[in-house]
This record gives structure tokens, sequence and C-alpha cells, in this order.
């Protein structure tokens, strides 16, 4: 740091301010962590130099031996961790492994199966203003208005009607498990590709506090970076069957070189992951989760389908009569940090929205449990009710601020840099 702060005060600068940021305030965006000092440090690293175009033993370019080991070593951890047949730890992102996937598995004009957007879904698995709906010929399925839960005899239905080359399943806002196995059962009906993606809730399958999509999915594709805990990036699971095609078509059909950097810190995730008290932390994640839901709903907000099984809960505003974007800048002014989010069949356009998506990994990763969700969501709810603008309404706020300092004192995020 001493050379970056040499070098260039001003990005030294921001890098302090977000650390500050990050020891200042509670981290409740749902696809976000903390990544160990030993992840920092691989990014970090020389391997950010290296072109390695190709794949261990079958570069385009010379002096790879290293950055080899690297990858082997990554991709053995990914197997033994998730009982997969293959990975492939190259993609630069969450979008970029979906992305592979599509290309893989289906061609342009093929019609894809996914979840809608405003009830779940990712922009990847369909939106109309990304490749997958462009491209592609999106068909979505919804969950339930009574239960807001995935309708699985709807997918079915909507399945036998269009016959979808592939389904996927996984969310960015879906807080309850999904029965992959249903899914498979689906996919073999009309003889379609099942792709799960697990961004959001892979760390809680490398930790066993879910059960894992593995089994049933012939493409499992995740970012490494939420409760995974590991550097930004993407990464997929597949079949052996269908490793060739996947390898292809994340290099050379989407990406040029690897960020080698990268591909080694998700090498290390993938130790870290692998240990004993990461089976504790992904429990606790959900056990938190489900005290911050609780929380909320004592403080009168209401979680969407009633609770949460993962890491996220989705929270509904409406009987507060405060906006989802009202609520994240208020949040915020109190260095809470946390998004507006769609809840299902939200009446309000999603850049205003009627609720909140909050998620415990990085709250979890400071050490935080039950007890201090419970202090969460007064907090939050304190925030949240607090209009800036009304008298006393700033102060209100920085007294929350000040209230969240005093608890996040206990629980510092990088306490040793
Ligand atoms: N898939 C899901 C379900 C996600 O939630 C996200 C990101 O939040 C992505 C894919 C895309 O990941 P990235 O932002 O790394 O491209």
């Amino acid at each position: 740091f001493d050379e970056l702060a040499a070098t260039d005060p001003e990005i030294a600068g921001v890098v302090l301010g977000e650390l500050d940021r990050l020891r200042g305030g509670l981290q409740l965006i749902a696809s976000e962590n903390l990544t160990s000092p030993a992840v920092l440090a691989a990014l970090g690293s020389t391997l950010t130099n290296k072109y390695a175009e190709g794949y261990p033993g079958r570069r385009y370019y010379g002096g790879c031996a290293e950055v080899d080991r690297a990858e082997e070593i990554g991709i053995s951890r990914a197997r033994e961790l998730f009982g997969a047949e293959h990975a492939n730890l190259q993609p630069h992102s969450g979008a970029s492994a979906n992305l592979a996937a599509y290309a893989a598995l289906v061609q342009p004009g093929d019609t894809v199966l996914a979840m809608e957007l405003p009830h779940g879904g990712h922009l990847t698995h369909g939106s109309r203003v990304n490749f997958s709906g462009k491209w592609f010929a999106p068909v979505g399925y919804t969950v339930r208005r009574d239960t807001e839960l995935i309708d699985y005899d709807e997918v079915r239905d909507l399945a036998i009607a269009h016959r979808p080359k592939l389904i996927i399943c996984g969310a960015t806002a879906y807080p309850r498990l999904i029965d992959f196995a249903r899914f498979r059962e689906i996919a073999d009906e009309v003889g379609a590709y099942l792709m799960v993606d697990a961004a959001h809730f892979i760390g809680l399958v490398a930790g066993g506090a879910i059960p894992s999509p593995v089994p049933h999915a012939d493409v499992v594709c995740f970012t490494t970076h939420k409760v995974l805990r590991g550097p930004r990036g993407g990464m997929i699971l597949c079949r052996e069957s269908l490793a060739d095609r996947i390898d292809k078509a994340v290099f050379p059909f989407t990406q040029g070189g690897p960020l080698m950097h990268a591909v080694a810190a998700k090498a290390v995730a993938l130790r870290e992951a692998a240990q004993p008290d990461f089976k504790a932390y992904a429990t606790q994640v959900v056990r938190n989760a489900q005290a911050l839901a609780d929380g909320l709903a004592a403080e009168g907000m209401r979680p969407v389908s009633g609770g949460t099984d993962t890491h996220l809960a989705l929270v509904d505003l409406r009987e507060l009569d405060v906006t989802g974007r009202d609520a994240e800048e208020r949040a915020d002014r109190a260095t809470i940090t946390l998004n507006k989010n769609a809840i299902p069949y939200d009446p309000r356009k999603p850049a205003v929205a009627s609720g909140i998506r909050v998620g415990t990994p990085s709250v979890t990763t400071q050490g935080m449990r039950e007890g201090e969700m419970r202090q969460i969501a007064t907090l939050i709810s304190r925030a949240i009710r607090t209009d800036p603008a009304a008298a006393g309404g700033a102060d209100t706020l920085t007294e929350v601020a000040r209230d969240v300092a005093d608890l996040v004192a206990s629980f510092p995020a990088y306490p040793r840099g």
C-alpha cells in the first residue's frame, strides 16, 4: 500500500476511503462480502501480468508453467468441493459465465425459459436489454401471487407450451430454496438443458447449508464473490460430456486471455471454503438472515414469502408507505448499505420499487450473530422511518449512524489490515 500511496495518492485515498466505509457501517448488500486478506493478496499479485489464452497444458503463450499450476489446483478444488465432473474457472464475471453457458447449450433464436426479472430473475435470464433477451426467445415464469414462491406447475405448463431448449433456475432476489429435482424433471419432460444460476447461493452450497444443484443440473454457473467470499468473477461446473463445449464457449468464443490473478484468487477462496469454519459461517449466514427477516417483520416490514431459507430477505415496505428508493437513501445516510428491490407484482417502477433486499454474508464474515441481527433490524427500521426532510430527521439519521458505529466497532471489517 505504501507504494500505491507514493505513486498515486488520489487512488490510495479511494482505497482507504472504501476501507473506512466498510469499517464504519453495515454492509447488507446480499451479493457482497468481505474477501480474506489471502484472496486479496492473490488478486494483487504478479499473476496479473500473464497472458495465458487456452487451458492448462494447452496455452497459446509460453511461460505458463506457474499459472497452469494455479488453474489446475483451482479446478481440482472446485471439482472436489462441489462434487462436479468438470470446472471452468475463467469466466470474468457471473454474466460472462452465463453468456458462455448459453453459447455452449443453445443457438440464437432458441427458446429459453427462466424466471422473470421483476420476480427475482437476473438480467441474463432473458431481459430485453440484455443479450439473453435480444438473441434468444425468452419465456418467463413467475412466483405465485399468494405464496410468493415459484409455481412449479406454471413452469411445467410453460415448458410444455413453449418447448424451450434451455431452462434456467436460480435468481437474484428469491429468498427460498429451489427444488432442483423438480426443475430436472420438467427439463427432461421437454428435452431441455437445465442450467442453474447459483451465483447467489453457491457459497451456502459449498458450506453445506443448503442442497446442491450439481447432481441435477447440466450446467451450474455462478459468481465467486457473493456468499462464497472469493474475488469478483465467475465459474462454471458441468458434466464431463459438456466439458469441451463449455471450455470452448468461455475461450475462445466469449473471452480472450483469462485473468490469472483472479483464477488464483478463486483457487484460494475454494480452499478456504473447504475448511470446517466455512461450514459454520455458511450455517450462520442463513441463521442471521432468518433472524434479520424476523426482526424486520417485528418492526412492521413484511418479508416476501414470509421469511428466508438463504442469505437474503426481500422486504415489502408498503405498510410503512416508504418506497424502496427512499429506504435505500435513508439507510445510506445512516451508514447502512442495502439496496432497493422490486417485490413480486410490484406496483412501482424498478427505479423506485416497493421493497429492499438485505443479505447477511458480510456481517456474518465480521462475526455477528442473531442478537446483532435483531439490533440491525431496529436500526434499519429507525432509519427507514425517518424522513430527512422532516424536522429533526437529519439529526435522527446521524444518531442512527452513531449507533451503527457503536455496533460495528465490536466486529471490525479487516481488523488486521
Ligand atoms: N446471476 C445472478 C443470479 C446474479 O445475481 C448476478 C449478479 O448479481 C449475476 C448472474 C451476474 O454476475 P456479475 O455481476 O458478476 O456479472
